[in-house]
């Protein structure tokens, strides 16, 4: 009876001491980022839910009160220091608590755990053995990957996330810890993993420009190796496998917008190479495994994604132009601002990767929103619309910063019956939300700049 009466207790009581405990060595964040205050209201992860106070606190306090027969201390509190014992006499909680304890169980083996980082509970459905999948998702910890875990348990699969961490954040996933159909395994996928499973969605490879620059050997090894090994993993099991390619392996476009027929145009020793041609021998990898093994790929071709969980420190241009913009700190635009990206809501790529995994289609698709905007443009709108008083200053251009980006998505609308539903400004109301939250629970934010995340010599 003690044995089945704890385990609540301690699996609810460790989340608000683990929050944030893996840290990326890009964050600046001041101590102040670790709030776990339970009142705190933000933004779901999912479109257009903001402000939600948590719906089940009550739901939380209670499982605090389920204790083991005798008595239990615990520190489980928004208020770190106070500490608070129940004694509950045996009889009494057997007749009261133990209906609370079964409906605990109940809740927590089907729904999400409200957390700071994720305060709106999520609801997963229950499916029968027969359709319920066991799905694999490399760099689940990160930005995209976080919420393709969250359509996946939704829908009711298992989802094992394989992470190391090296840009992924725990406070991204931490809301499904709990849940039985979850895993997480911490690992890096440069070398070989032995699991079984019906489907992996290859997604663990450093995205930022600052980020895949920090260390380009590693860029080259996760790419190459990691897929590799991703792929003698499907071959083994013979699962299917969708690897997360990148609108970078069109290089600096001449054609526009980028068709998949397009090759590119990509130089092979720039500071951006460890990343686009680790991408594009990854693609070629894939489709020699399926030419030669019979591997079921899919390869999805991702332009600019946008929303809530982007890091704060990746130095990408929505993240830095927002961060600055809500700070009144100078918006910085690299060059003239005359280059072009398309920017898409993460909610839209989430779909886009899940059709693509559960369609016949197998050749690369570009998934992207055609909302084309220069980054001069693109730094005035944020500007307007977070009513900054930021200024806007003129830095240096990136070597091989790409002049246009912008998809051609006839494929995914044709193949897959997929097109953006999220526009590029209730996306960016949701983003800013969240950044707020984050700045509000952080202080400060100074935000990564070009070349900021060097390693030491
Ligand atoms: P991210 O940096 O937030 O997430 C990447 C995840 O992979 C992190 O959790 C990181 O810890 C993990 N990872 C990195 N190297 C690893 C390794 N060797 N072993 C295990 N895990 C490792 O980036 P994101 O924006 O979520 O991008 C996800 C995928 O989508 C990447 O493959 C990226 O190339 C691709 N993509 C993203 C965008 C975009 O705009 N976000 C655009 C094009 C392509
Ligand atoms: N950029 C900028 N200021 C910033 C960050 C980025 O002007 O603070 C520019 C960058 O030079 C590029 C575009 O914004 O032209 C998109 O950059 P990002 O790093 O988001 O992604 P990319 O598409 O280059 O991979």
């Amino acid at each position: 009876m003690i044995g089945y009466v704890v385990l609540p207790v301690m699996m609810v009581s460790r989340l608000p001491t683990d929050v944030d405990s893996n840290r990326s060595r890009f964050t600046s964040r001041p101590a102040g980022w670790e709030s776990t205050s339970r009142s705190t209201v933000g933004i779901s992860p999912n479109v257009g839910i903001r402000g939600n106070p948590n719906p089940n606190e009550h739901f939380v306090d209670q499982a605090v009160y389920v204790a083991p027969a005798k008595s239990i201390t615990t520190n489980f509190s928004t208020d770190k220091t106070k500490k608070k014992t129940e004694t509950i006499p045996a009889d009494v909680f057997e007749s009261t608590n133990l209906e609370i304890l079964r409906a605990t169980f109940d809740i927590m083996g089907s729904q999400s755990l409200p957390t700071s980082a994720t305060p709106v509970v999520m609801k997963t459905t229950k499916l029968a053995d027969s359709k319920r999948k066991k799905i694999m998702i490399t760099g689940g910890a990160g930005f995209v990957g976080s919420h393709l875990v969250d359509k996946l348990m939704m829908e009711g699969h298992e989802v094992i996330v394989v992470d190391n961490f090296f840009t992924g954040q725990k406070h991204n996933i931490e809301h499904w810890l709990h849940h039985p159909n979850f895993s997480l395994i911490v690992h890096d996928v440069t070398e070989p993993i032995m699991l079984e499973v019906d489907q992996i969605y290859h997604l663990a490879c450093p995205a930022s420009p600052p980020h895949y620059q920090y260390n380009p050997v590693k860029t080259i090894k996760t790419s190459t190796m990691g897929t590799i090994n991703m792929l003698g993993l499907a071959k083994r099991v013979r699962a299917r496998m969708l690897l997360t390619s990148t609108s970078e392996i069109y290089g600096d476009p001449l054609e526009h917008p980028q068709k998949e027929s397009y090759w590119g145009n990509v130089n092979t020793i720039g500071p951006r190479s460890c990343y686009d041609e680790g991408k594009r021998v990854a693609e070629t990898m894939m489709y020699s495994y399926r030419n030669q093994n019979q591997v079921e790929v899919r390869v999805a071709r991702i332009f600019n994604t946008f929303g809530p969980r982007m890091h704060p420190n990746d130095g990408r241009v929505v993240s830095n132009f927002i961060i600055q913009a809500l700070q009144n700190k100078p918006i910085t635009i690299y060059g003239n601002g005359e280059q072009t990206r398309s920017f898409q809501y993460v909610s839209d790529l989430v779909e886009g990767l899940y059709k693509l995994m559960n369609n016949d289609y197998d050749l690369p698709v570009n998934l992207g929103n055609p909302d084309e905007y220069s980054v001069k443009d693109f730094a005035h709108y944020i500007k307007n619309i977070t009513s900054s008083d930021s200024v806007i200053t003129m830095l240096p251009k990136n070597q091989d910063d790409p002049s246009q980006r912008k998809p051609d998505i006839s494929t995914a609308k044709k193949q897959l019956g997929w097109s953006p539903q999220v526009s590029v400004r209730d996306g960016l109301e949701n983003t800013i939300t969240y950044f707020q939250r984050v700045l509000d629970e952080s202080g400060e934010i100074v935000p990564t700049g070009p070349g900021a995340a060097k390693p030491e010599a």
